[in-house]
């Protein structure tokens, strides 16, 4: 029956799922969450919401919630108490670091973890154990747009706002199904249209929903982005359009090593070695891109790529770059978005309203947990561990000796998945995040999780196939169950309040770590009082960034604001960082200063194209390419048990382009195997139904628990950002059998 309508009590919080962060009201009645709106207050979303927003209090009650502890004994698992499970923890913590050293500990987090969740991983496992041995699932979908912001700028998260979609003219996406993953922002765009006629371009390898909305779609083969942001420098300042002011005062030319690797072999050596040059030098290295040349290797027509530098070079229209997961999983992830930086540093298009280069993330607090916290393994919350001042400033703060924290970065995630494989690691904690749907090249990973001798600690809401390798199962609080903060794409820190209770023993994943840390001898640092302890833990964090280029809001000003930009400084949120107009950190005296840098100027990057890791051939002729579906969030762990959700998109599928389903005669719903040189899995296909691949190229969501596409994905990275690349590999269709 309908709901009984009995009194509503409408509270503020940022969405669960994506990183646009739209700011809800959730409604709670007799202690259940039951309705979720959009905050018209929110200048995130203005009220609008996505079928996700709507339905996620729903992802709260699926009727498999873990509410009790687990432990496996002979093979099975038997429930336990919270105290015993966590005594269990902290014992197999310490006696694992007394038998194989501190590196041998591990945690493995996400960019779900709110901001004191990551915050205490941290501070637990660099500061009081000792080990950089910290990462989070954001490196495989951000690193690069890191690394992308470090190499070009010094600083990373985005220099402008969403209010940049109100002042541009033409959005270019690259690589972005911005329709389908932030859908929300997208209507931002789309309503823009209707108020102004501003222009949307989709720059994409396949038609999705969001080039069916554009104004234009161009298509590019796999990998050769690279080559058309040259064509589109070269085109610049071949038609004279640098902003030559703006260029001399603000940038540098640098060259870096090319011919990297991908990241195959076990070990990475990789460091970039850059190089400065002058402007004449990287104006002769884009002759190799004129616009007619890429057209052979991109499949742009030079016409479409001349119409694309056309906008960056428009003196009179602004431009924002829009991208995500096209542009950062890329085994050049880092250089791609090195590229985009040079169309916007050339034209001088950037860091004011309307002229902005924005990377785009996926997760709820990819930016405030992983960048800011700083939950990789080579950061802290302020600066790396690589630096001595930064390790003894940290520690200050910490209460621990400085010489606690390492100077060495020690695995990123793909590479600490090798290491639980080859028995470096013997203990990795695993919290709200499901690296068995989500690792490439999975079936490697998952064998090494089940090896003799290692020990498997999983918090979760709800069964994946990530707790299938646990030892023990932890039930975590989810969202509104606990209390805590998000940081969102545009900087925004949003708090939430506790709103319901979690089910039976479930508890956060911050007071997880916490009596963890009492249990294995850190009650001094970590002194937090349950009643208060966000609240402490995070005036405890912003003691770190206390300064003009990073001040967090205060909690109270979290509290009663929709939401609060960094850096905040003198009681207002910064919105545009670099340009003195609005950022008072800038001390140059210049109208722009780009202070990550040492001479405080940007830097524009001769990058060439490179081929891909792995590219078709005659055994594996076609490209695979994975990615996400506007019904599921990442794995559908949670919208699985969304009703509404699951059966609008129940199972995964392999879409083909219409022209090689007709050549192979394969209709949707008919039976494919996808083989590629880590093993085959079976699938249905899927034709014209929502998005078309190019020729000969495949796209499988990877969403589905059951078919998992990553068993066959191939674990090459970008060697600066250590991203891996989702988005290409070769791999062989065939036909099993009809419907
Ligand atoms: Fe939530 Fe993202 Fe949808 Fe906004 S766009 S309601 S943040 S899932």
């Amino acid at each position: 029956g309908l709901p009984k309508g009995g009194k509503m009590d409408w509270k503020k919080a940022p969405c669960r799922f994506c990183g646009v962060g739209c700011g809800v009201l959730v409604g709670v009645e007799e202690g259940k969450a039951v309705a979720v709106k959009g905050d018209p207050k929110s200048p995130v979303n203005k009220g609008l919401c996505c079928v996700k927003g709507y339905h996620s209090v729903m992802a709260l009650y699926g009727k498999d919630r873990l509410t009790k502890p687990l432990v496996k004994k002979n093979g099975k698992y038997v429930e336990t108490s919270m105290d015993e499970a966590l005594d269990l923890i902290a014992s197999k913590m310490k006696t694992t670091i007394k038998d194989y050293g501190k590196d041998s500990v591990s945690i493995y987090g996400s960019g779900q973890w709110t901001i004191p969740d990551g915050y205490v991983a941290s501070k637990l496992f660099k500061g009081c154990i000792g080990t950089n041995n910290v990462e989070a699932n954001a490196r495989l979908c951000m690193a690069s747009a890191v690394t992308g912001f470090l190499t070009s700028f010094g600083a990373d998260e985005p220099m402008g706002c969403y209010d940049d979609i109100d002042h541009a003219d033409v959005f270019i996406l690259w690589g972005n199904n911005m329709a389908e993953m932030h859908p929300v922002l997208f209507s931002r765009l789309l309503d823009q249209r209707l108020k102004r006629g501003v222009k949307i371009i989709d720059f994409a390898t396949r038609t999705t929903r969001t080039s069916m909305a554009a104004d234009k779609s161009i298509l590019f083969l796999p990998q050769t982005d690279l080559a058309v942001a040259n064509a589109i420098c070269y085109e610049i300042i071949k038609n004279d359009w640098v902003n030559k002011d703006f260029v001399e005062q603000h940038c540098n030319f640098n060259k870096g090593l090319t011919n990297m690797g991908y990241g195959l072999e076990d070990k990475y050596k990789f460091k970039d070695k850059p190089e400065k040059i002058d402007f004449e030098a990287y104006k002769k290295f884009l002759e190799d891109y004129t616009p007619e040349k890429v057209e052979k290797i991109s499949g742009v027509s030079a016409k479409d790529i001349k119409y694309m530098a056309s906008f960056y070079g428009d003196p009179n229209k602004k431009v924002m770059s829009l991208w995500c997961m096209g542009m950062n999983q890329h085994s050049r992830g880092t250089w791609i978005n090195n590229l985009v930086y040079n169309i916007h540093l050339l034209t001088g298009k950037i860091s004011e309203p309307g002229n902005s280069p924005f990377s785009l993330t996926g997760q709820p607090s990819a930016c405030g947990t992983v960048r800011e916290v700083g939950t990789l393994t080579h950061k802290l919350p302020h600066g790396v561990v690589m630096k001595k001042e930064h390790r003894e400033f940290a520690a200050k703060i910490w209460d621990v000796p400085a010489e606690n924290i390492p100077s060495k970065p020690t695995y990123h995630t793909v590479e600490m998945f090798r290491a639980l494989d080859r028995g470096d690691i013997r203990f990795m904690w695993i919290q709200v995040t499901n690296p068995m749907v989500t690792m490439p090249k999975l079936k490697r990973y998952r064998d090494a999780a089940k090896k003799e001798g290692r020990f498997i600690v999983v918090s979760d809401i709800y069964p994946t196939p990530t707790t299938d390798i646990a030892d023990v199962i932890l039930p975590s609080a989810m969202w509104i169950e606990r209390e805590g903060m998000f940081g969102n794409s545009e900087r925004r820190t949003q708090y939430f309040e506790q709103m319901v209770n979690p089910p039976g023993e479930a508890m956060s994943d911050t007071w997880q770590i916490v009596e963890v840390a009492k249990r294995m001898g850190f009650e001094k640092q970590f002194y937090y009082k349950k009643d208060t302890h966000v609240e402490e833990i995070y005036n405890e964090y912003r003691r770190h960034h206390d300064n003009k280029k990073h001040n967090m809001a205060p909690l109270a000003v979290l509290k009663k604001n929709p939401g609060m930009q960094w850096p905040y400084v003198d009681g207002k949120p910064t919105k545009w960082r670099f340009n003195s107009e609005y950022d008072p950190a800038c001390s140059n005296g210049k109208k722009f200063h780009f202070y990550g840098k040492p001479d405080g100027k940007a830097v524009i990057w001769q990058r060439p194209y490179e081929p891909a890791a792995e590219e078709p051939d005659k055994d594996f002729p076609f490209w695979l390419n994975t990615g996400r579906v506007v019904e599921h969030w990442h794995t559908g762990s949670m919208t699985r048990r969304i009703p509404v959700l699951h059966k609008a998109m129940p199972k995964g599928y392999v879409e083909l382009n219409p022209g090689d389903a007709k050549r192979m005669q394969i209709k949707t719903g008919d039976l494919v195997k996808l083989t590629t040189r880590r093993g085959e899995i079976i699938m249905p296909a899927s034709v014209n139904e929502r998005g078309v691949p190019a020729p000969m190229q495949v796209f499988v969501p990877f969403f589905d628990e059951k078919m998992l596409i990553n068993d066959i994905t191939l674990d090459s990275f970008c060697p600066i950002s250590k991203e891996p690349d989702y988005k290409k590999c070769a791999v062989q269709v065939e036909k099993v059998r009809g419907k």
